[in-house]
């Protein structure tokens, strides 16, 4: 729809005005029931919410979406109220009211939180179509300068752009996010999935676990920012990858909400079988060079 209005009319298409595109979609979709946009404080844990005014009368909805205006940053506010008119357009037949946290905005993967989920999913892809980010992205290298420009360009926070690359990157990297040296969540690509669990879990005594004591992000605590990354060890924050394995961390601190971001991006996995074939390949190839040098040369 926004594709076919600028077309016609110009104007920049991004980042996208959600504040004025939502009291538009009623009449666009013919719902019949109108939606106000308010900004208010809410209690610091709550990123927005979605209100029917009218409850009583089915099919007759006002509806209010309301954010936290305590919030400073732009982009997590245009993304709250992208996540809200996604609650109004797929969820309204089943809740009068929905109350939205900050880890109802971040974490996309928890059964519990399919309407959650759901309208994460539509935020994300209003206000990052996927055709244009692949097309920001084409074949550079991926950085936080890369990255960061698409954060500008859809006028979304750091972590929404990341979260977004990560859904269809054919990359292997793992999101994390620590505070004082702990993992608070990580999250994988499709192929960064597996080796993002561990880091996810908690240990047995309730802690969460510890970055990695060799890892730069806590090496490199003179710095607030490594936005091209370090190459280090695979194995230093994933001890079941191959030796002779380099990642690329990256990562930004912010001391607005006294969070690290770590972006590692390691190359292609290699399973155990083809890591043992590899390594016979090499033993095949000393055996080889041990026969030359003792000056056996092969039999043509
Ligand atoms: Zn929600």
């Amino acid at each position: 729809m926004l594709d076919g209005v600028h077309a016609i009319h110009g104007g920049s298409r991004y980042p996208i005005d959600v504040e004025n595109l939502i009291p538009e979609i009623p009449s666009a979709h013919n719902t019949g029931e109108p939606i106000v946009v308010q900004g208010q404080e809410l209690d610091p844990e709550f990123e927005g919410a979605l209100f029917n005014l009218n409850p009583d009368q089915p099919g007759k909805g006002s509806w209010a979406v309301v954010y936290n205006q305590s919030i400073e940053s732009e982009g997590r506010i245009r993304f709250t109220l992208a996540h809200e008119l996604g609650h109004y357009l797929v969820h309204r037949h089943l809740h009068g009211e929905f109350n939205c946290s900050e880890a109802d905005t971040l974490h996309w993967d928890s059964p519990e939180r399919q309407m959650e989920n759901q309208a994460n999913i539509f935020a994300s892809c209003l206000l990052m179509p996927r055709p244009d980010f692949e097309a920001q992205i084409g074949s550079s290298p991926i950085d936080l300068d890369v990255l960061g420009a698409c954060s500008n360009r859809y006028g979304v926070s750091l972590t929404a752009a990341i979260l977004k690359w990560l859904e269809f990157t054919s990359a292997r990297a793992v999101l994390v996010m620590s505070r004082n040296g702990r993992v608070q969540w990580a999250r994988g690509s499709e192929s960064g999935k597996w080796i993002s669990i561990a880091l996810n879990k908690k240990r047995s005594d309730g802690q969460r676990t510890r970055l990695p004591s060799s890892c730069a992000t806590v090496l490199q605590t003179s710095s607030n920012v490594d936005r091209q990354g370090t190459e280090l060890d695979a194995r230093v924050w994933f001890p079941n990858e191959p030796s002779g394995m380099t990642l690329r961390e990256m990562r930004l601190v912010s001391d607005q909400y006294r969070q690290t971001m770590t972006l590692l991006v390691l190359p292609a996995e290699i399973k155990p079988w083809e890591r043992d074939q590899t390594q016979e390949e090499d033993e095949l190839e000393d055996t080889y060079n041990r026969f030359i040098r003792k000056g056996q040369f092969p039999v043509p």
